[in-house]
């Protein structure tokens, strides 16, 4: 398979946080790869934006650090990548650097801003990039998530973004768009002609969405004790795979084709009865702490999991379940999109059940690539019988011979300089997502219920086995 890189047009790209946790261990080593890809060129820049008063070397040596390990192959790339590479310090809501920043930035090259920093820096920033005529008309802004904790916050947020940039050049990140599987889905899609006629409710008897997490919340617990598994997953990156699987075919495949068919999912899901929804709390194990440990909080009724049963109201769907499952020091860390097919109307074989009916099986972590699950004879002598054979596409196998398969933010960083969104949740999307889960979440806090205990390295609480049993249904496994 060959491998296309096409460099992108002269850039500046301003990276507010270009200190932080999320810009050492993504945005440097995302830009690097590109860089090392040959994507672009030496007229293109990288401003590196914080608050600390640093040097450029003392910040080449941070932003050299992020990129360990390199191979000594690479030692004179990363120089010849810092050399593009600058940095000024500015208090995100005071004067201070801002006038450097206005000076340093080159009128005749595309302009983006990417925001890695806490949300309530996004309206100052963003202000103060259009007042001051940093940004101007076509520039792009980034921001990353969260986008608001509840729909109020949301549209807040949107209302300060767009009174200085426009709809079309924002760019709000949910890096689960930007992964390869993500993009194949819709290749396999809209691409085939094999899967699109079976892909509704006479054909799939239900859809199972997991993002499951071996690791705590040790060390983040009091933030995420204010937001849990329904505000930190389900709202974002659960929703956006559930609407790639769901959506109708988009007329074409720009943004905001793309985006309309989406949002029509989100607006056509049902509210969710709370019996459809298991919550749960990791417990204690060994030395491993609590979720309350972790969280600081005794007496937190905040879920680290949770599993529910989402029904999409509309021709397509109606009648096809669609289960989704997010959680925190689970068996394993798996994402993946497992689509059951209905078994056949009328088994031909006498005596003999369908071991496995046909399961596809999108993963997105570890491994990206797809899975087929089929019947076959089981091969040799002794009459017949049925076993399961599997078609498996690991992507990382048909890119071998070509180059690494790219880790989402940084084909995402060069669709904002491609001035593409098609990767990117509008405004919209995101409030509807909202209007969808705060219902959800007041049920949990106006009737205070606790999350069910579960097991660290479990694939979660009894409940949300009970929620599938019920249904006749089980969930794939979380590991071995
Ligand atoms: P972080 O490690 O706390 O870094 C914050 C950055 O903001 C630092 O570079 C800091 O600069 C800068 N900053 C703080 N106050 C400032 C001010 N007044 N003026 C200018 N710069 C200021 O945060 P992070 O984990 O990288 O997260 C950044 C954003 O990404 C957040 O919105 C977060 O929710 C989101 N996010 C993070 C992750 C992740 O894995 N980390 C994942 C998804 C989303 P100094 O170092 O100079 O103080």
């Amino acid at each position: 398979m060959v491998s296309r890189v096409i460099p992108v047009d002269a850039f500046d790209l301003v990276l507010f946080g270009a200190t932080g946790d999320l810009a050492r261990r993504k945005i440097w080593p995302g830009l690097f790869h590109r860089f090392l890809a040959g994507q672009f060129n030496n007229d293109s820049r990288i401003l590196g934006v914080s608050r600390s008063e640093l040097s450029r070397e003392e910040f080449q040596d941070k932003v050299r650090a992020a990129l360990e390990p390199i191979e000594e192959s690479e030692h004179d790339c990363v120089e010849r990548f810092l050399s593009q590479v600058d940095y000024i310090s500015i208090d995100a809501t005071g004067d201070r650097g801002w006038k450097p920043l206005a000076k340093a930035i080159r009128p005749d090259v595309i302009r983006a801003f990417y925001l890695s920093v806490a949300p309530s820096f996004f309206g100052p920033i963003a202000a103060r990039l259009k007042q001051s005529g940093i940004a101007t008309d076509d520039s792009r802004i980034v921001v990353e998530k969260p986008f608001g904790n509840d729909l109020k916050s949301a549209r807040a947020l949107n209302a300060e973004l767009r009174t200085y940039f426009q709809e079309h050049q924002i760019y709000r990140i949910d890096h689960y768009l930007g992964k390869e599987t993500v993009q194949n889905l819709m290749a396999l899609r809209f691409a085939n002609s094999l899967f699109e006629p079976l892909w509704n409710s006479s054909h799939i008897d239900h859809v199972q969405i997991t993002v499951a997490e071996s690791l705590s919340v040790d060390g983040r617990g009091e933030y995420y004790d204010q937001s849990g598994a329904m505000r930190d997953m389900v709202q974002n990156h659960l929703m956006q795979l559930l609407c790639l699987t769901a959506m109708e075919p988009p007329s074409q495949f720009t943004p905001n084709a793309v985006r309309n068919e989406k949002l029509k999912v989100i607006e056509a899901l049902k509210e969710v009865p709370i019996d459809d929804i298991a919550r749960g709390q990791y417990r204690a194990a060994g030395e491993q702490g609590s979720y309350r440990e972790h969280a600081g909080n005794p007496n937190s009724i905040t879920e680290s999991f949770v599993a529910m049963k989402v029904d999409v109201a509309n021709w397509r769907w109606a009648g096809t379940p669609f289960y989704l499952r997010t959680g925190k020091c689970l068996r394993e860390r798996l994402s993946e999109i497992a689509v059951y097919f209905r078994n056949p109307p009328h088994m031909i074989f006498p005596g003999i059940d369908t071991p496995h009916g046909n399961v596809l099986v999108i993963r997105l972590q570890p491994d990206e690539g797809m899975t087929l699950h089929t019947t076959i004879k089981d091969p040799g002598p002794g009459g017949m019988r049925l076993t399961e054979a599997s078609l498996d596409m690991t992507f990382a196998d048909s890119l071998k011979d070509s180059e690494k398969p790219q880790d989402a933010y940084e084909r995402l960083i060069m669709d904002v300089i491609r001035g593409d969104q098609t990767l990117f949740m509008r405004g919209d999307e995101v409030e509807a997502a909202w209007a969808w889960a705060d219902p959800i979440i007041a049920s949990w806090t106006d009737r205070p219920i606790k999350p069910q205990q579960y097991d660290v390295g479990s694939a979660g609480p009894e409940d949300a086995l009970l929620l599938m049993h019920k249904d006749g249904r089980r969930w794939r496994t979380i590991g071995q």
